[in-house]
């Protein structure tokens, strides 16, 4: 199993990060980067923690392994997975979105539909079963681009002003392929090895050039890795901002700039029909939207316990309506808990594997995509002024005269001032901040823009099963009977 210290010396690459208008010769010493990088170091030290063992991996054919990788074949082995998964996200409390298992699940799921891409393609399958190997035994910390940039979404890829807006294949020859362009939006790529680049928006005919499916290393030559602007680096200090200093996992463009990709590492080539089936008629979009899911139900519980805990340090628990309010929150997270639970009992067989059900991942999907910003609202409401009555910096703390001042000012029945005073900060870190206001977003979108969501749950659900109960009771009673009984009295 691979150490965080073996994983961050891995990311000192070459790689090309550009930020704040200069290139950074090494991310895990940036302060833009660092302490996230470090968090992500923690997660791999607790999967090659011996402690762990049983817990974080599963053996392979090779030695043992990430559960992240596991391909369970029983329900059994899915909730064994889920739990490690469960553990792993509660050492961020579901803040790293795009933590190393979310894009491992999608790889995962991918290779148990290898039948569709033996149909598709014997070279481009034996591709993706290589990877799928090469990357689980080297325990890779994957990212994905899988969504054209945003420039005109009334025009297809091929119909924007700029041919290579859009990530395209510019050349081919028998050792591979090169492509030009841009994705969106690589959440953690700085911190990752290797990127999984595709795109899973439908394509039109005329677009087939974009139609790719394929993984390179993040230090690929011509690989432009383009950062949003750093929330740990304008963090004053982890008291400060417990969350942003240490979790922010960053988001960035990526352009290929003419990269070399080498068959070996294609699994799509300009087929738009494989695009989408690559992802949905294998078990990959549920496998990874199960383990969003999974994640999401960590961070749903802990946002709930916070929201408890600003209750009782206000002194308002015993409030009836303040009790009502931390009721209707605690059956919103027991909602995501049994989603998780549901999609695990109503799986079924993929071949030789457990997949999770389909319809209740997305009804999962599209109704927390709405109800992330109602919890943080409903712990605004709970904080009212709380959150914001908070010395400027630790730096306030560290002066005798200013710290008696918030000693004095700071008060509670439930908290000294000082774990006030840290509490709120991280609440306002979660709820508040510029780095909460982007995992907001990132709740709302991660999954597809609310009307993609809908769409999956859609085309997903049994509406023969609906339908059905309406057609027996319209067929439970006639007219013409109705006429005759009304006639003979
Ligand atoms: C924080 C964050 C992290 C992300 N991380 C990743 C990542 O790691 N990897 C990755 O590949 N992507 C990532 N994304 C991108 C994400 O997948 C997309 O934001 C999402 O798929 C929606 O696409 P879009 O942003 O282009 O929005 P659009 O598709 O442009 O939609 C925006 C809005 O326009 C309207 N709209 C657009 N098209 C239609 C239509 N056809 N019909 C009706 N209404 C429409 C809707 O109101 C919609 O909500 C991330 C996004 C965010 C915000």
């Amino acid at each position: 199993m691979k150490t965080g210290q073996q994983h961050i010396a891995g990311l000192r690459d070459g790689r090309a990060v550009f930020i704040d208008g200069k290139r950074v010769d090494d991310t895990t010493r940036h302060p833009a980067f660092r302490n996230a990088i470090q968090s992500v170091g923690k997660l791999f030290d607790f999967a090659a923690d011996e402690a762990n063992r049983e817990l974080m991996t599963y053996a392979t054919p090779g030695g043992r392994a990430n559960r992240i990788w596991q391909l369970p074949e029983t329900f059994e082995e899915l909730r064994q997975r889920r739990v490690a998964l469960e553990e792993w996200g509660a050492l961020h409390a579901g803040f790293l979105g795009r933590a190393p298992d979310h894009v491992a699940s999608c790889i995962a799921g991918m290779y148990m539909g290898l039948d569709q891409f033996e149909a598709y393609d014997k070279d481009r399958a034996k591709a993706l079963a290589d990877y799928y190997t090469y990357a689980r035994d080297r325990d890779l910390y994957l990212t994905y681009v899988i969504i054209n940039p945003q420039a005109d979404r009334s025009k297809s890829a091929a119909q924007q002003k700029d041919a290579f807006l859009t990530t395209g294949v510019v050349d081919q020859d028998a050792e591979g392929i090169t492509v030009r362009g841009a994705k969106m939006l690589a959440t953690g790529g700085i911190m990752a090895d290797e990127v999984f680049v595709t795109c899973i928006q439908p394509l039109q005919p005329g677009d087939e050039i974009y139609a790719l499916s394929f993984a390179i290393p993040m230090n690929s030559k011509g690989l432009q890795i383009l950062s949003r602007k750093s929330y740990e680096e304008s963090s004053q200090s982890v008291f400060d901002n417990p969350l942003s200093s240490r979790f922010d996992e960053n988001d960035a463009v990526l352009y290929f700039d003419d990269v070399k990709v080498p068959w070996d590492r294609v699994f799509v080539y300009k087929n738009l029909e494989m695009c989408q089936k690559q992802f949905h008629a294998t078990p990959a979009h549920v496998y990874q939207n199960y383990q969003a899911m999974i994640r999401l139900s960590v961070k749903v519980r802990f946002l709930i316990g916070m929201a408890r805990r600003i209750a009782e340090t206000n002194g308002v628990i015993g409030f009836p309506q303040v009790r009502e309010t931390l009721g209707q929150l605690a059956a919103e997270g027991g909602m995501v808990d049994a989603f998780v639970a549901a999609m695990e009992i109503k799986g079924s067989h993929y071949g030789r594997y457990f997949v999770p059900d389909r319809h209740t991942l997305y009804a999962a999907q599209t109704l927390t995509q709405q109800l992330y910003s109602k919890i943080l609202n409903t712990l605004r409401e709970l904080a009212g002024g709380g959150m914001i009555m908070l010395p400027s910096s630790v730096q306030d703390l560290a002066n005798p005269e200013i710290a008696a001042l918030v000693e004095k000012t700071q008060q509670s029945p439930a908290a000294s001032a000082l774990d006030k005073v840290k509490f709120y900060k991280l609440a306002w870190d979660a709820v508040g901040s510029e780095f909460a206001s982007r995992h907001q977003q990132y709740e709302m979108f991660y999954a597809g823009a609310t009307f993609v969501t809908k769409n999956h749950s859609f085309r997903t659900y049994d509406w023969d099963s609906a339908g059905g109960l309406v057609s027996n009771m319209l067929s439970s009673y006639q007219l013409a009977d109705e006429l005759k009984t009304s006639q003979a009295a």
